[in-house]
Protein backbone atom coordinates (compact mmCIF):
# COMPACT_ATOMS: atom_id res chain seq x y z
CA UNK A 1 0.00 0.00 0.00
CA UNK A 2 1.15 3.58 -1.19
CA UNK A 3 1.10 6.29 1.51
CA UNK A 4 -0.69 9.24 -0.26
CA UNK A 5 1.59 12.48 -0.01
CA UNK A 6 0.12 15.27 2.08
CA UNK A 7 -0.12 18.82 0.65
CA UNK A 8 2.18 19.89 3.46
CA UNK A 9 4.92 17.87 3.34
CA UNK A 10 7.94 18.73 1.89
CA UNK A 11 8.56 18.14 -2.11
CA UNK A 12 9.63 14.58 -2.34
CA UNK A 13 12.16 13.82 -5.32
CA UNK A 14 13.17 10.17 -6.34
CA UNK A 15 16.77 9.75 -7.62
CA UNK A 16 17.67 7.09 -9.94
CA UNK A 17 21.20 6.40 -9.91
CA UNK A 18 23.80 6.93 -7.18
CA UNK A 19 26.87 7.55 -9.48
CA UNK A 20 28.52 10.91 -9.55
CA UNK A 21 25.13 13.54 -10.24
CA UNK A 22 23.02 11.68 -7.75
CA UNK A 23 24.71 11.90 -4.91
CA UNK A 24 25.48 15.39 -5.35
CA UNK A 25 21.70 16.59 -6.52
CA UNK A 26 20.90 14.67 -3.10
CA UNK A 27 23.24 16.59 -0.98
CA UNK A 28 22.14 20.00 -3.15
CA UNK A 29 18.11 19.30 -2.51
CA UNK A 30 19.01 18.61 0.90
CA UNK A 31 19.72 21.79 1.17
CA UNK A 32 16.53 23.54 0.31
CA UNK A 33 14.18 21.49 2.55
CA UNK A 34 13.48 18.38 0.19
CA UNK A 35 12.73 15.09 0.75
CA UNK A 36 15.03 12.38 -1.04
CA UNK A 37 15.34 9.50 -1.74
CA UNK A 38 18.03 7.36 -4.24
CA UNK A 39 17.96 4.25 -5.76
CA UNK A 40 20.60 2.39 -7.41
CA UNK A 41 20.67 -0.90 -8.85
CA UNK A 42 24.00 -1.97 -7.19
CA UNK A 43 23.93 -4.03 -4.12
CA UNK A 44 26.36 -1.89 -2.33
CA UNK A 45 28.63 1.01 -3.40
CA UNK A 46 30.32 -0.10 -5.94
CA UNK A 47 34.52 0.44 -5.56
CA UNK A 48 35.28 1.65 -9.12
CA UNK A 49 38.85 2.11 -9.34
CA UNK A 50 38.96 4.57 -12.56
CA UNK A 51 40.43 7.94 -11.85
CA UNK A 52 38.23 10.91 -12.54
CA UNK A 53 39.55 14.68 -12.42
CA UNK A 54 36.65 18.15 -12.22
CA UNK A 55 37.19 21.07 -14.12
CA UNK A 56 37.58 24.59 -12.68
CA UNK A 57 33.45 25.22 -13.07
CA UNK A 58 32.48 21.97 -12.16
CA UNK A 59 34.32 22.26 -8.89
CA UNK A 60 32.99 25.86 -8.55
CA UNK A 61 29.37 24.39 -8.98
CA UNK A 62 30.30 22.12 -6.11
CA UNK A 63 31.14 24.94 -3.74
CA UNK A 64 27.67 26.25 -4.60
CA UNK A 65 25.50 22.88 -3.98
CA UNK A 66 27.60 22.20 -1.04
CA UNK A 67 30.67 23.09 0.20
CA UNK A 68 31.09 19.80 1.88
CA UNK A 69 31.49 18.07 -1.56
CA UNK A 70 34.52 19.84 -2.14
CA UNK A 71 36.07 18.53 1.21
CA UNK A 72 35.05 14.86 0.14
CA UNK A 73 36.61 15.64 -3.37
CA UNK A 74 39.79 17.16 -1.41
CA UNK A 75 40.25 14.17 0.96
CA UNK A 76 40.51 11.79 -1.50
CA UNK A 77 42.46 14.02 -4.23
CA UNK A 78 45.74 13.13 -5.59
CA UNK A 79 48.22 16.48 -6.25
CA UNK A 80 49.24 16.65 -10.23
CA UNK A 81 53.04 17.45 -10.04
CA UNK A 82 55.30 18.66 -6.50
CA UNK A 83 52.81 18.81 -3.48
CA UNK A 84 54.30 21.45 -2.60
CA UNK A 85 54.08 22.91 -5.55
CA UNK A 86 51.23 21.99 -7.25
CA UNK A 87 50.88 21.83 -11.32
CA UNK A 88 47.65 23.20 -12.71
CA UNK A 89 48.40 22.71 -15.91
CA UNK A 90 47.59 19.92 -18.93
CA UNK A 91 50.46 19.15 -21.10
CA UNK A 92 50.26 18.36 -24.82
CA UNK A 93 53.11 16.88 -26.80
CA UNK A 94 53.50 15.12 -30.25
CA UNK A 95 54.09 11.53 -29.28
CA UNK A 96 54.57 10.29 -32.90
CA UNK A 97 57.28 12.28 -34.74
CA UNK A 98 60.86 10.62 -33.98
CA UNK A 99 63.81 11.27 -35.27
CA UNK A 100 66.10 7.79 -36.33
CA UNK A 101 68.35 8.10 -33.12
CA UNK A 102 64.67 9.43 -30.93
CA UNK A 103 67.13 11.81 -29.00
CA UNK A 104 65.34 15.11 -30.38
CA UNK A 105 63.71 17.27 -27.54
CA UNK A 106 59.72 18.04 -28.15
CA UNK A 107 57.80 20.97 -27.62
CA UNK A 108 55.93 20.56 -24.41
CA UNK A 109 52.13 22.67 -24.82
CA UNK A 110 50.82 23.68 -21.47
CA UNK A 111 47.20 24.77 -20.47
CA UNK A 112 46.75 26.20 -17.13
CA UNK A 113 43.65 24.46 -16.39
CA UNK A 114 42.96 27.09 -12.99
CA UNK A 115 43.76 25.76 -9.24
CA UNK A 116 43.78 21.78 -9.14
CA UNK A 117 42.05 22.19 -12.69
CA UNK A 118 43.48 18.80 -13.22
CA UNK A 119 43.54 16.99 -9.90
CA UNK A 120 42.51 13.53 -10.08
CA UNK A 121 41.08 11.23 -7.59
CA UNK A 122 40.15 7.41 -7.15
CA UNK A 123 36.18 7.41 -8.20
CA UNK A 124 35.25 4.82 -5.77
CA UNK A 125 36.68 6.68 -2.78
CA UNK A 126 34.79 10.13 -3.93
CA UNK A 127 31.61 8.24 -4.19
CA UNK A 128 32.31 6.44 -0.35
CA UNK A 129 32.69 10.04 0.91
CA UNK A 130 29.67 11.49 -0.36
CA UNK A 131 27.79 8.40 0.61
CA UNK A 132 28.99 9.46 4.30
CA UNK A 133 27.10 12.36 4.13
CA UNK A 134 24.02 11.80 2.14
CA UNK A 135 21.11 12.90 4.09
CA UNK A 136 19.17 10.19 2.47
CA UNK A 137 19.18 6.50 3.04
CA UNK A 138 20.39 5.18 -0.38
CA UNK A 139 18.15 2.20 -1.67
CA UNK A 140 20.94 -0.29 -2.66
CA UNK A 141 19.98 -3.36 -5.06
CA UNK A 142 16.71 -1.21 -6.44
CA UNK A 143 16.50 -1.53 -10.64
CA UNK A 144 14.31 0.92 -11.69
CA UNK A 145 11.94 -0.75 -14.38
CA UNK A 146 8.76 1.43 -14.90
CA UNK A 147 7.66 5.44 -14.31
CA UNK A 148 4.17 6.26 -14.36
CA UNK A 149 2.58 9.57 -13.67
CA UNK A 150 -0.41 9.77 -11.69
CA UNK A 151 -2.27 12.61 -9.96
CA UNK A 152 -0.48 14.73 -7.85
CA UNK A 153 3.24 12.48 -8.62
CA UNK A 154 4.71 9.32 -9.89
CA UNK A 155 5.14 5.59 -8.93
CA UNK A 156 8.03 3.98 -9.80
CA UNK A 157 8.35 0.30 -10.47
CA UNK A 158 11.57 -2.17 -9.90
CA UNK A 159 12.73 -4.99 -10.77
CA UNK A 160 12.25 -6.68 -7.78
CA UNK A 161 8.65 -6.33 -7.91
CA UNK A 162 8.21 -3.08 -5.07
CA UNK A 163 6.92 -0.22 -6.30
CA UNK A 164 7.51 3.66 -4.73
CA UNK A 165 5.94 6.73 -5.08
CA UNK A 166 7.42 10.77 -4.82
CA UNK A 167 6.45 14.26 -6.52
CA UNK A 168 8.76 13.60 -9.31
CA UNK A 169 11.83 11.85 -9.95
CA UNK A 170 15.25 12.66 -11.60
CA UNK A 171 17.09 10.09 -13.50
CA UNK A 172 20.87 10.00 -12.45
CA UNK A 173 20.89 6.40 -14.12
CA UNK A 174 24.00 7.06 -16.41
CA UNK A 175 24.53 6.58 -20.41
CA UNK A 176 22.33 3.27 -20.46
CA UNK A 177 20.09 5.28 -18.67
CA UNK A 178 16.18 3.72 -17.87
CA UNK A 179 14.74 6.72 -17.39
CA UNK A 180 15.61 8.00 -20.66
CA UNK A 181 14.17 5.05 -22.67
CA UNK A 182 10.94 6.04 -20.61
CA UNK A 183 10.97 9.76 -21.34
CA UNK A 184 11.45 9.11 -25.20
CA UNK A 185 10.43 5.75 -25.81
CA UNK A 186 11.84 1.88 -26.14
CA UNK A 187 12.05 2.48 -30.13
CA UNK A 188 13.43 5.30 -30.35
CA UNK A 189 17.71 5.79 -31.14
CA UNK A 190 18.13 8.96 -28.62
CA UNK A 191 16.72 6.83 -26.10
CA UNK A 192 20.31 4.74 -26.31
CA UNK A 193 24.02 5.15 -26.56
CA UNK A 194 26.36 5.14 -29.65
CA UNK A 195 29.82 3.48 -30.34
CA UNK A 196 32.08 6.41 -31.07
CA UNK A 197 34.79 3.71 -32.64
CA UNK A 198 37.03 4.27 -30.43
CA UNK A 199 38.22 2.41 -27.95
CA UNK A 200 39.87 2.75 -24.41
CA UNK A 201 42.31 0.91 -22.57
CA UNK A 202 43.01 1.50 -19.19
CA UNK A 203 45.87 0.27 -17.35
CA UNK A 204 47.31 1.35 -13.69
CA UNK A 205 51.45 1.33 -13.08
CA UNK A 206 53.00 1.31 -10.01
CA UNK A 207 54.71 5.12 -9.55
CA UNK A 208 58.19 3.84 -8.41
CA UNK A 209 58.08 1.45 -11.74
CA UNK A 210 57.06 4.57 -14.13
CA UNK A 211 59.23 6.76 -12.47
CA UNK A 212 62.42 5.04 -13.17
CA UNK A 213 61.09 4.52 -16.81
CA UNK A 214 59.92 7.76 -18.19
CA UNK A 215 61.83 9.97 -15.39
CA UNK A 216 60.30 11.16 -11.82
CA UNK A 217 59.12 15.11 -13.47
CA UNK A 218 57.04 12.99 -15.82
CA UNK A 219 56.09 10.17 -14.19
CA UNK A 220 54.44 12.53 -11.72
CA UNK A 221 52.24 14.88 -14.26
CA UNK A 222 49.40 14.44 -16.42
CA UNK A 223 50.46 14.40 -19.98
CA UNK A 224 48.28 13.83 -23.24
CA UNK A 225 50.64 12.45 -26.19
CA UNK A 226 49.12 12.88 -29.98
CA UNK A 227 49.78 11.52 -32.78
CA UNK A 228 47.62 10.17 -36.16
CA UNK A 229 45.03 7.64 -35.11
CA UNK A 230 45.49 7.42 -31.33
CA UNK A 231 46.36 9.45 -28.22
CA UNK A 232 47.60 8.75 -24.82
CA UNK A 233 46.92 9.82 -21.36
CA UNK A 234 48.70 9.39 -18.47
CA UNK A 235 48.27 11.30 -14.74
CA UNK A 236 48.96 9.92 -10.82
CA UNK A 237 46.33 8.59 -8.70
CA UNK A 238 46.50 7.21 -5.32
CA UNK A 239 47.97 9.79 -3.64
CA UNK A 240 50.99 9.30 -6.52
CA UNK A 241 51.41 5.77 -5.52
CA UNK A 242 49.83 4.88 -9.10
CA UNK A 243 50.05 6.33 -12.72
CA UNK A 244 46.81 6.06 -14.32
CA UNK A 245 47.47 5.38 -18.27
CA UNK A 246 44.92 5.34 -21.03
CA UNK A 247 45.55 4.32 -24.48
CA UNK A 248 43.13 5.87 -27.10
CA UNK A 249 42.78 3.43 -30.18
CA UNK A 250 40.67 3.67 -33.30
CA UNK A 251 38.25 0.91 -33.50
CA UNK A 252 36.65 0.62 -37.00
CA UNK A 253 34.46 -2.52 -35.79
CA UNK A 254 30.87 -2.54 -34.15
CA UNK A 255 30.09 -2.43 -30.70
CA UNK A 256 26.15 -3.32 -29.92
CA UNK A 257 24.62 -1.49 -26.79
CA UNK A 258 23.57 -4.51 -25.05
CA UNK A 259 27.15 -5.82 -25.11
CA UNK A 260 29.32 -4.82 -21.91
CA UNK A 261 30.89 -1.72 -22.05
CA UNK A 262 34.19 -3.26 -21.09
CA UNK A 263 36.32 -6.26 -21.94
CA UNK A 264 39.62 -8.34 -21.46
CA UNK A 265 42.57 -7.37 -23.37
CA UNK A 266 46.24 -7.44 -23.70
CA UNK A 267 49.49 -5.25 -23.27
CA UNK A 268 50.26 -6.80 -26.90
CA UNK A 269 47.39 -5.65 -28.66
CA UNK A 270 48.33 -2.17 -27.30
CA UNK A 271 52.01 -2.58 -28.25
CA UNK A 272 51.01 -3.16 -31.70
CA UNK A 273 48.62 0.05 -32.06
CA UNK A 274 51.65 2.00 -31.05
CA UNK A 275 54.59 0.35 -32.54
CA UNK A 276 55.72 2.94 -35.05
CA UNK A 277 55.64 5.83 -32.40
CA UNK A 278 57.99 7.88 -30.37
CA UNK A 279 59.89 6.32 -27.29
CA UNK A 280 58.40 7.87 -24.81
CA UNK A 281 54.79 6.25 -25.91
CA UNK A 282 56.28 2.90 -26.59
CA UNK A 283 57.68 3.27 -22.80
CA UNK A 284 54.21 4.40 -21.74
CA UNK A 285 52.72 1.19 -23.18
CA UNK A 286 55.39 -1.09 -22.48
CA UNK A 287 54.79 -0.10 -18.63
CA UNK A 288 50.78 -1.44 -18.75
CA UNK A 289 50.09 -5.00 -16.99
CA UNK A 290 50.12 -7.88 -19.18
CA UNK A 291 46.15 -7.91 -18.92
CA UNK A 292 44.37 -5.13 -18.61
CA UNK A 293 40.71 -3.78 -19.56
CA UNK A 294 39.70 -2.30 -23.18
CA UNK A 295 36.26 0.38 -22.85
CA UNK A 296 34.09 0.80 -25.57
CA UNK A 297 33.25 4.69 -25.81
CA UNK A 298 29.90 5.38 -26.31
CA UNK A 299 28.56 8.80 -26.37
CA UNK A 300 25.47 10.39 -27.63
CA UNK A 301 26.56 12.88 -30.33
CA UNK A 302 24.79 11.28 -33.63
CA UNK A 303 21.21 10.53 -31.35
CA UNK A 304 20.66 13.21 -28.81
CA UNK A 305 17.99 13.76 -26.44
CA UNK A 306 15.17 16.19 -28.00
CA UNK A 307 14.06 17.09 -24.35
CA UNK A 308 15.42 16.45 -20.71
CA UNK A 309 12.03 16.75 -19.35
CA UNK A 310 8.42 15.46 -19.87
CA UNK A 311 5.85 16.39 -16.73
CA UNK A 312 7.15 15.00 -13.54
CA UNK A 313 10.34 13.02 -14.72
CA UNK A 314 13.63 14.37 -15.66
CA UNK A 315 16.89 13.44 -16.63
CA UNK A 316 20.52 14.78 -15.65
CA UNK A 317 24.17 14.17 -16.04
CA UNK A 318 25.15 11.31 -18.55
CA UNK A 319 21.28 9.97 -18.64
CA UNK A 320 20.73 13.72 -20.61
CA UNK A 321 23.64 13.82 -22.78
CA UNK A 322 26.39 11.30 -22.59
CA UNK A 323 30.34 12.44 -23.81
CA UNK A 324 33.13 10.71 -24.98
CA UNK A 325 35.46 11.07 -22.17
CA UNK A 326 37.94 13.47 -23.92
CA UNK A 327 37.34 17.24 -22.66
CA UNK A 328 37.95 15.03 -19.08
CA UNK A 329 34.46 17.11 -18.37
CA UNK A 330 31.64 14.75 -18.89
CA UNK A 331 31.06 14.98 -15.11
CA UNK A 332 31.62 18.14 -14.47
CA UNK A 333 28.59 19.23 -16.72
CA UNK A 334 26.53 17.10 -14.63
CA UNK A 335 27.83 18.91 -11.56
CA UNK A 336 26.11 21.69 -13.58
CA UNK A 337 23.08 20.33 -13.67
CA UNK A 338 22.99 19.57 -10.14
CA UNK A 339 23.26 23.03 -9.39
CA UNK A 340 20.80 23.89 -11.67
CA UNK A 341 18.02 21.41 -10.52
CA UNK A 342 18.84 22.49 -7.10
CA UNK A 343 18.27 26.06 -7.79
CA UNK A 344 15.07 25.44 -9.60
CA UNK A 345 13.76 22.76 -7.13
CA UNK A 346 14.72 25.33 -4.01
CA UNK A 347 12.09 27.75 -5.57
CA UNK A 348 9.90 25.46 -6.18
CA UNK A 349 10.25 24.21 -2.77
CA UNK A 350 10.36 27.62 -0.74
CA UNK A 351 7.42 29.22 -2.50
CA UNK A 352 4.79 26.80 -3.47
CA UNK A 353 3.00 25.25 -0.72
CA UNK A 354 -0.39 23.44 -2.23
CA UNK A 355 0.38 19.94 -3.67
CA UNK A 356 -1.89 21.05 -7.41
CA UNK A 357 0.38 24.13 -7.87
CA UNK A 358 3.52 22.16 -6.97
CA UNK A 359 3.17 19.56 -9.49
CA UNK A 360 2.62 21.81 -11.93
CA UNK A 361 5.71 23.61 -10.85
CA UNK A 362 7.82 20.58 -10.37
CA UNK A 363 6.57 20.50 -14.13
CA UNK A 364 7.66 23.76 -15.21
CA UNK A 365 11.12 23.78 -13.35
CA UNK A 366 12.24 20.64 -15.42
CA UNK A 367 10.62 22.38 -18.46
CA UNK A 368 12.77 25.31 -17.69
CA UNK A 369 16.13 22.92 -16.64
CA UNK A 370 15.56 20.95 -20.49
CA UNK A 371 15.90 24.35 -22.41
CA UNK A 372 18.77 26.26 -20.36
CA UNK A 373 21.03 23.00 -20.26
CA UNK A 374 20.61 21.18 -23.21
CA UNK A 375 22.38 23.57 -26.00
CA UNK A 376 25.59 24.03 -23.43
CA UNK A 377 25.58 20.14 -22.94
CA UNK A 378 25.44 18.90 -26.16
CA UNK A 379 27.93 21.65 -27.56
CA UNK A 380 30.17 19.79 -25.06
CA UNK A 381 29.19 16.12 -26.56
CA UNK A 382 30.08 17.17 -29.62
CA UNK A 383 33.41 18.90 -28.73
CA UNK A 384 34.65 16.30 -27.08
CA UNK A 385 34.18 14.28 -30.18
CA UNK A 386 36.27 17.26 -31.83
CA UNK A 387 38.61 17.13 -29.59
CA UNK A 388 39.72 13.45 -30.43
CA UNK A 389 40.16 14.29 -33.85
CA UNK A 390 42.42 16.64 -33.00
CA UNK A 391 44.33 14.90 -30.43
CA UNK A 392 44.59 12.27 -33.09
CA UNK A 393 45.51 14.79 -36.47
CA UNK A 394 42.14 14.09 -38.36
CA UNK A 395 40.86 17.42 -37.63
CA UNK A 396 40.86 19.31 -41.11
CA UNK A 397 42.06 22.38 -39.82
CA UNK A 398 44.62 21.34 -37.60
CA UNK A 399 45.82 18.42 -39.14
CA UNK A 400 49.46 17.28 -37.55
CA UNK A 401 50.20 20.89 -36.52
CA UNK A 402 50.59 20.77 -32.83
CA UNK A 403 50.91 24.64 -32.25
CA UNK A 404 46.61 24.66 -34.14
CA UNK A 405 45.97 21.83 -32.20
CA UNK A 406 46.71 23.56 -28.87
CA UNK A 407 45.24 26.70 -29.64
CA UNK A 408 42.37 25.23 -30.44
CA UNK A 409 42.28 22.78 -27.29
CA UNK A 410 42.82 25.71 -25.37
CA UNK A 411 39.55 27.84 -27.10
CA UNK A 412 37.12 24.51 -26.59
CA UNK A 413 38.71 23.92 -22.90
CA UNK A 414 38.15 27.46 -21.89
CA UNK A 415 34.59 27.54 -23.37
CA UNK A 416 34.16 24.64 -20.56
CA UNK A 417 36.38 25.77 -17.88
CA UNK A 418 35.24 29.48 -17.55
CA UNK A 419 31.34 29.34 -17.67
CA UNK A 420 29.02 32.04 -16.22
CA UNK A 421 27.13 30.04 -13.27
CA UNK A 422 24.95 33.19 -12.44
CA UNK A 423 24.40 33.83 -16.20
CA UNK A 424 22.66 30.23 -15.76
CA UNK A 425 20.96 30.67 -12.97
CA UNK A 426 19.57 34.12 -14.17
CA UNK A 427 18.11 32.21 -17.51
CA UNK A 428 16.75 29.48 -15.53
CA UNK A 429 14.71 31.53 -13.23
CA UNK A 430 13.17 33.58 -15.77
CA UNK A 431 12.33 30.06 -18.51
CA UNK A 432 11.26 29.12 -14.89
CA UNK A 433 8.31 32.07 -14.51
CA UNK A 434 7.38 32.04 -18.48
CA UNK A 435 6.29 28.31 -18.08
CA UNK A 436 4.36 28.77 -14.97
CA UNK A 437 2.78 31.45 -16.16
CA UNK A 438 1.91 29.21 -19.58
C1 LIG B 1 37.38 6.56 -19.66
C2 LIG B 1 36.55 7.68 -19.08
C3 LIG B 1 37.18 8.71 -18.39
C4 LIG B 1 36.43 9.78 -17.88
N1 LIG B 1 37.07 10.79 -17.22
C5 LIG B 1 36.36 11.85 -16.79
C6 LIG B 1 37.02 12.93 -16.12
O1 LIG B 1 38.22 12.91 -15.85
N2 LIG B 1 36.25 14.00 -15.73
C7 LIG B 1 34.90 14.08 -15.97
O2 LIG B 1 34.27 15.09 -15.63
N3 LIG B 1 34.25 13.05 -16.58
C8 LIG B 1 34.95 11.96 -16.99
N4 LIG B 1 34.29 10.91 -17.59
C9 LIG B 1 32.83 10.97 -17.72
C10 LIG B 1 32.19 10.55 -16.40
O3 LIG B 1 32.61 9.25 -16.07
C11 LIG B 1 30.66 10.57 -16.50
O4 LIG B 1 30.25 11.79 -17.07
C12 LIG B 1 30.03 10.42 -15.11
O5 LIG B 1 30.34 9.16 -14.55
C13 LIG B 1 28.52 10.55 -15.21
O6 LIG B 1 27.97 10.44 -13.92
P1 LIG B 1 26.47 10.00 -13.74
O7 LIG B 1 26.22 9.96 -12.27
O8 LIG B 1 25.59 10.81 -14.59
O9 LIG B 1 26.43 8.50 -14.32
P2 LIG B 1 27.19 7.21 -13.71
O10 LIG B 1 28.45 7.60 -13.03
O11 LIG B 1 27.26 6.23 -14.83
O12 LIG B 1 26.18 6.65 -12.60
C14 LIG B 1 24.92 6.10 -12.96
C15 LIG B 1 24.43 5.23 -11.82
O13 LIG B 1 23.09 4.81 -12.09
C16 LIG B 1 22.96 3.43 -11.78
N5 LIG B 1 21.86 2.89 -12.60
C17 LIG B 1 21.86 2.67 -13.94
N6 LIG B 1 20.68 2.20 -14.35
C18 LIG B 1 19.90 2.10 -13.24
C19 LIG B 1 18.54 1.69 -13.01
N7 LIG B 1 17.75 1.26 -14.01
N8 LIG B 1 18.06 1.70 -11.73
C20 LIG B 1 18.85 2.13 -10.69
N9 LIG B 1 20.14 2.53 -10.85
C21 LIG B 1 20.64 2.53 -12.12
C22 LIG B 1 24.33 2.85 -12.12
O14 LIG B 1 24.55 1.62 -11.46
C23 LIG B 1 25.26 3.96 -11.65
O15 LIG B 1 25.62 3.81 -10.30
C24 LIG B 1 35.02 9.82 -18.08
C25 LIG B 1 34.37 8.76 -18.75
C26 LIG B 1 35.12 7.70 -19.25
C27 LIG B 1 34.40 6.58 -19.97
Amino acid sequence: MLAQLSPDCPLEIAIIGCGITGPLLALGLATKNISITIYEQAPCPPDTGAGIAFTANARKCMALIDPRILDCLAAVATTNGDPNHPNNNMRFVDGYTHSPDDTAQKKVYELDTGPKGFEGCHRGEFLSRLVEILPCGVRWGKRLDAVVEVSGGVVMRFCDGSIARADAVIGCDGIKSRVRELLLGEDVPASYPHFTHKVAYRGLVPMEQASARLGHERAHNQQMYGGPGAHVLHFPVAQQRLVNVVAFVTDGGDWGVDRNLSQRATKEEVAGAFADWGATVRAVVDLLPAELEKWAVFDSLEFPAPTYARGRVCIAGDAAHASSPHHGAGAGIGVEDVLALTFLLGIVSERVKTSRRRALAVQAAFAAFSVVRRERSQWVVKSSREACEIYEWNDPHCGSDMDKAYEEIKRRSQKIWHFDIDGMLRELELEYGRYLAE
